[in-house]
């Protein structure tokens, strides 16, 4: 069978001279078909020889003039084909050898001659047989043949060069035919073209014709080719970067090795693997260490994967799994540190105490507790922590959980999320870069809860002295033991923090200072400290200033051995006038300032103050802008002063009642919440039900409007402690009695008059005193409340514990009767939010 082997050529002298060879006139031959090629004049070619017939017939024309028609066949697929399988034009050829295969096969190699067309069959077996006719075409040239066979020529050349098959000599092959039908011809049998359009060049008689088809076929192999070559460039393009790449790796590899140097990516590999063998992560994290370095290993540099493993990794390294430090057991020493940093608050610093000697004789076993202290700003919650810290010979750390609504803070995102990172605990413990810090958990009533989860829930387990062993950060995927730190937490409100979280604490409350306390604390600390921090302070001998060695942080050589003093005078009007707090935040603040100013006159080299008195005050901080929380000037009617419980502190409040002629309508303004409604109408309601016994005509409540306003409006305000507040005021206005301008007074109201405890009484009082109250009236339920109130307060205030209203009323209002008419005052606006007591 005739197979598609490649065609070669030969240079017979001339076209003639072939043509010649062939006879003219009709004349049979015997017929090979061809598969998947066409022959063409002049070439030569191969042909395997395989179907019986064909054999037949190369044997029949070897005993004759060795001349045989090859005809394409029509289906490439079709193997034992008939006259109708086959083309009408084929070519003469003219065999030029036989070879017998080892195979048994045979092969011959023709050289075509000229073009024929069939006449008929003459004969189908054991061979085809045929008539047919030579063809001939126009040889003559013309001007636009010429032309032709260089626009053919041309494209030829352009095909040659792109394409990576053909090569480069068939196109000078090309060039050196003068004959346009042989030159289409030799193009069309070098081009890959398909039988049916070889087969096409090979019908078309005309040369002109036929270069015109050719060069069609030519313009869409270039198409096909130009694309072909843009595919490829840029395929080769990528292929060669990456092989680049690769090779020039190598070779640095191996110009690294000759050096006796390591690659720097290996080397990195290798120094990871040994930290993650000699780090002090427990077996498990180290194997998961170890896996996620497997993978990294697999992994090419540049592959984003590739860095966040190395991140994940470099996380693990770098926290503390085992590193702890020793505990010091020296309880003097550690009440000495409590001391040195802290003024008063002796049950805490007992609690501190306790808990270091129980932990000494426990050891490991104790589970810490987790301690919580409640209290308003500025108190010294936080350097507590710090004072623990350091007498217990730990690292202090400490995040604030304010305003935080998402567990992933907490917990961490997981590492499928781009730029995923651990969570607060974690970084936090990174930091610390120890497993038993003190680490304080700031504002833990501020924390939030939405759709993002609950981070209350997460930190449930952080404080879980059962769980927190193995705390469970998203990003970290492996657990964390935080059994060893010392948890603290601080709040400014007991109330806002969830259950679940209050009962694993023993809440500690910080109510705030006395203003003797206060001057203790600005005199031997603030003072001090901000002298310091300002460059005020001097050493005597060297005369430089320096805060390494400042002798004010002892207490006793304080104030006195400063360039800089603040008179007794000047701190109490600072603390009275300038600040309003139950800490001492505000205080430290302005103490500050002053020392600002003075330090700025001091490197101008302007006259300085030696001592700070209260006449400096105006001049360095302006007037002193405290407006408010301070007790009615005048007994008035309609007016009774309660005490209220807001994250600052106590503070009191003032409660206005007016009435006006109307029709028994009840008008609450100051953003009151539900609870202090109800509170209202159950004060209204005691009022109307005891209307006679208390003084009030009964008829006036129906043609009277009453309107009950709390001051500052724009502060929300609830709770149910203001219920005798707000009845005092409304009895005193509907019974035109004026109400005692020193008395401040809390506590809840029944409808039947009853009065019950409240919460907040420590601050409350604390309050009362700032604000320059005389007499507070409380539950008496309350009264072992004041166990915990500083002595010098009690000794200032007068108490009156009450059972029922008829009490209250008897202990606020003055002797009847005085006018009908209410006075209103107006406070200034304060920036805080008041919550009135539980
Ligand atoms: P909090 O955390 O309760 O808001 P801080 O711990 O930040 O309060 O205290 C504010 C400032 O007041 C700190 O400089 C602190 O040292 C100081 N301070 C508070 N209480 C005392 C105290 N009893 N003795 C000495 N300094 C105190």
């Amino acid at each position: 069978m005739p197979d598609d082997l490649p065609i070669l050529f030969d240079f017979p002298s001339s076209p003639e001279a072939a043509v010649i060879e062939g006879q003219r006139g009709e004349r049979e031959l015997p017929v090979v078909p061809l598969i998947n090629t066409v022959l063409f004049p002049h070439m030569l070619t191969p042909l395997f020889v395989g179907r019986e017939r064909s054999v037949t017939a190369v044997e029949e024309a070897m005993e004759s003039d060795r001349t045989i028609l090859v005809i394409a066949q029509r289906e490439q697929d079709a193997d034992d084909v008939g006259p109708n399988e086959l083309f009408g034009v084929g070519v003469e050829a003219h065999i030029q050898r036989v070879l017998k295969m080892p195979d048994g096969s045979t092969s011959i190699v023709v050289q075509g001659r000229q073009r024929m067309r069939v006449i008929d069959f003459v004969q189908e077996r054991p061979m085809l047989r045929a008539r047919a006719m030579p063809i001939y075409g126009e040889e003559e040239k013309s001007i636009a043949i010429e032309a032709m066979m260089r626009a053919v020529l041309s494209l030829f050349e352009r095909v040659v060069k792109l394409s990576r098959t053909l090569p480069d000599d068939s196109y000078i092959m090309a060039m050196n035919v003068d004959e346009p039908g042989w030159l289409a011809d030799l193009i069309a049998s070098t081009l890959p073209l398909d039988v049916s359009r070889r087969q096409e060049i090979l019908e078309t008689i005309d040369p002109e014709e036929r270069l015109r088809r050719l060069s069609i076929m030519l313009t869409q192999e270039l198409d096909v080719l130009e694309l072909e070559s843009r595919i490829h460039t840029q395929v080769q393009k990528e292929v060669d970067k990456s092989q680049r790449e690769f090779f020039l790796r190598e070779q640095m590899k191996a110009i690294q090795r000759e050096l006796g140097q390591e690659d720097p990516l290996q080397r990195e590999l290798l120094e990871l693997r040994d930290k993650i063998q000699i780090g002090d992560m427990p077996e498990k994290v180290q194997l998961k260490a170890t896996e996620e370095l497997e993978r990294m290993e697999a992994m090419s540099p540049a592959s984003p994967e590739y860095s966040v493993i190395r991140t994940y990794l470099d996380w693990l390294l770098d926290l503390p799994w085992t590193n702890q430090t020793e505990d010091t057991n020296d309880l003097i020493e550690a009440a000495h540190t409590l001391d040195r940093n802290h003024y008063g608050l002796p049950k805490i610093k007992e609690r501190i105490l306790e808990f270091m000697a129980v932990r000494q004789l426990a050891g490991a076993r104790l589970k810490s507790p987790i301690l919580c202290f409640v209290g308003p700003p500025g108190v010294g919650k936080t350097s507590l922590g710090r004072s623990i810290a350091e007498a217990l010979g730990r690292h202090f750390a400490r995040i604030s959980l304010g305003g935080i609504h998402d567990e992933a803070e907490i917990r961490g995102h997981r590492r499928t999320y781009i730029g995923a990172l651990p969570g607060r605990i974690i970084k936090t413990m990174k930091d610390t870069g120890t497993i038993n810090p003190v680490f304080m958990l700031d504002e833990i009533d501020k924390l939030g809860s939405d759709f993002r989860g609950d981070p209350a829930s997460a930190l449930l387990e952080v404080l879980d002295p059962e769980q927190n062993n193995a705390f469970a950060d998203h990003y970290l995927d492996v657990h964390y033991d935080l059994s060893k730190v010392m948890f603290i937490t601080t709040a400014n409100l007991l109330d806002p923090i969830p259950p679940a979280l209050r009962d694993r604490m023993e809440v500690i409350h910080l109510p705030g200072y006395t203003e003797q306390e206060k001057l203790q604390i600005a005199r031997q600390f603030l003072v001090p400290k901000q002298l310091a921090a300002n460059g005020l302070t001097r050493t005597e001998d060297t005369g430089l200033r320096t805060e390494t060695e400042n002798p004010l942080l002892s207490p006793q050589s304080s104030v006195l051995s400063t360039d800089l003093q603040f008179s007794e005078s000047a701190l109490r009007q600072l603390i009275g006038s300038y600040t309003y707090e139950a800490g001492v935040r505000n205080l430290e603040r302005e103490i500050g300032a002053i020392c600002r100013k003075v330090a700025r006159r001091v490197a101008e080299g302007r006259p300085f103050p030696r001592v700070v008195r209260p006449a400096l005050l105006a001049k360095y901080l302006g007037p002193a802008h405290r407006g408010h929380g301070v007790a009615e000037l005048r007994d008035e009617i309609g007016v009774a002063t309660g005490l209220s419980w807001t994250a600052n502190g106590g503070d009191i409040m003032a409660i206005e009642v007016s009435v006006m002629e109307g029709k028994g309508a009840l008008t609450l303004t100051g953003q009151l919440g539900e609870v202090m409604r109800e509170s209202a109408q159950a004060a209204l309601s005691f009022a109307r039900a005891n209307a006679r016994r208390l003084g009030i005509d009964e008829r006036r409540f129906d043609k009277t409007d009453i309107h009950i306003h709390v001051p500052e409006g724009a502060v929300p305000k609830d709770g149910p402690s203001a219920g005798i507040t707000l009845a005092t005021a409304l009895i005193s206005a509907l019974s035109s009695q004026a109400i005692k301008h020193d008395v401040a007074m809390t506590g809840e109201i029944t409808l039947r008059g009853r009065v019950l405890p409240v919460g907040g009484i420590k601050e409350k009082i604390l309050g009362a005193h700032r604000a320059g109250i005389r007499t507070v009236i409380l539950p008496r339920d309350n009264e072992r409340d004041l166990a915990e109130v500083p002595g010098q307060v009690k000794r200032k205030l007068a108490f009156v514990y009450v059972d029922h209203m008829d009490d209250v009323i008897a202990g606020a209002l003055c002797a009847p009767p005085a006018t009908d008419t209410v006075v209103l005052k107006r406070d200034s606006k304060r920036e805080k939010a008041i919550k009135i007591g539980a």
